[in-house]
């Protein structure tokens, strides 16, 4: 038995994805040299969480951005990222300096392009692009299965339909990627708890995806025999670019065509236009999996040859959380279907 997590003090529930992360993460915390100290300021540098609330109470490690940086306190679990383990992952590469070779051992916090699924069981599972696979399979958690070079939202995908995040009212922690920026993934790290709100963290922050509509969205595209389109960007064109604010009448005509009973797949998809314009890449990963995942939807859908629908009320959900560089992005159109 491991003494991390024996005896977890009260959490708020909003903390839970902390709790699992540092339950998941003992064995790198084993390895770890890192010297512990009672922190003088309030807060953790990094989640900002009071000492009293962090796993480890009252309990910190100081940290130096770079050679130069100023100390910082940070909580065990904001620190376990920065940890380089050569026994749990391996060598990262080797760092030269002059003539002298040092070795770096990998990390989590400087897992590019990988991600990572921890059960309400706090099991941990990576995704890791195959260069980086190939670089820790030998590693402990690659010898105990932990590692998997599949897309983060496919394993996802895959640990869901074999129950492995049951029951999801207990939370679980998706990780979309752990990037090099451990303050930006550690300053709010949220579990998951619905598929209504399914939370995607990663070094931008976390960001929220409305996994049931999209599960619905795909049934109803099953029943209206356009399966094989889900995952197609050309079908979804029209949708996408009213998202972004590029309303394309004479296409969305042609589109209403296409479509069996458009009311009824219009009223589907997600109502967040982020969400809509991750439509091909997500249906088209849930589709091949849809009669498994159709449980965790117990809502039916409404088939609907109702009316058309009219400019969109006001239902759509406030944005909870976005990343912060969308900066880059065409910014979606709040506010209409169409
Ligand atoms: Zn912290």
């Amino acid at each position: 038995m491991t003494v991390y997590g024996a005896a977890p003090a009260p959490v708020r529930p909003q903390y839970r994805g902390y709790q699992l992360l540092y339950q998941a993460t003992s064995a790198l915390r084993r390895g770890s040299f890192a010297a512990t100290l009672t922190p003088t300021t309030l807060n953790c540098a990094c989640c900002d969480r009071r000492w009293a609330e962090v796993e480890v109470p009252f309990t910190a490690v100081e940290y130096h951005y770079g050679k130069c940086g100023e100390a910082e306190y940070v909580c065990l679990t904001c620190y376990t990222p920065r940890i380089p383990s050569q026994d749990i992952l391996g060598l990262e590469r080797m760092n030269v300096t002059g003539k002298t070779l040092t070795p770096i051992y990998g990390k989590l916090g400087m897992l590019v392009g990988s991600g990572g699924i921890i059960t309400p069981e706090a099991e941990l599972y990576l995704t890791l692009p195959p260069k980086l696979f190939e670089k820790y399979r030998d590693g402990e958690w690659g010898q105990q299965g932990r590692l998997s070079i599949e897309k983060p939202f496919v394993r996802l995908i895959s640990l869901l339909i074999q129950g492995a995040l049951d029951p999801i009212e207990d939370g679980f922690v998706y990780i979309e990627n752990w990037g090099r920026k451990v303050d930006g993934l550690m300053r709010q790290l949220m579990s998951t708890t619905s598929l209504h709100e399914l939370w995607c963290n990663s070094e931008n922050g976390a960001s929220v995806l409305d996994l049931h509509a999209i599960i619905t969205t795909a049934q109803v595209m099953s029943d209206q025999g356009l399966a094989s389109q889900a995952g197609r960007f050309a079908f979804w064109k029209p949708i996408l670019d009213a998202a972004k604010g590029q309303r394309d009448d004479k296409a969305f005509a042609q589109w209403l065509d296409n479509v069996p009973d458009p009311a009824a797949l219009l009223q589907a998809i997600p109502t967040d236009p982020y969400d809509r314009l991750k439509l091909p890449a997500v249906l088209g990963w849930v589709m091949p999996y849809l009669d498994k995942l159709l449980p965790y939807c117990h809502t039916k859908t409404q088939s609907s040859s109702a009316t058309f629908l009219p400019a969109q009320p006001s239902t759509q959900p406030p944005v909870v959380s976005k990343p912060s560089n969308e900066g880059a992005h065409v910014e979606p159109e709040q506010g209409k279907l169409f």
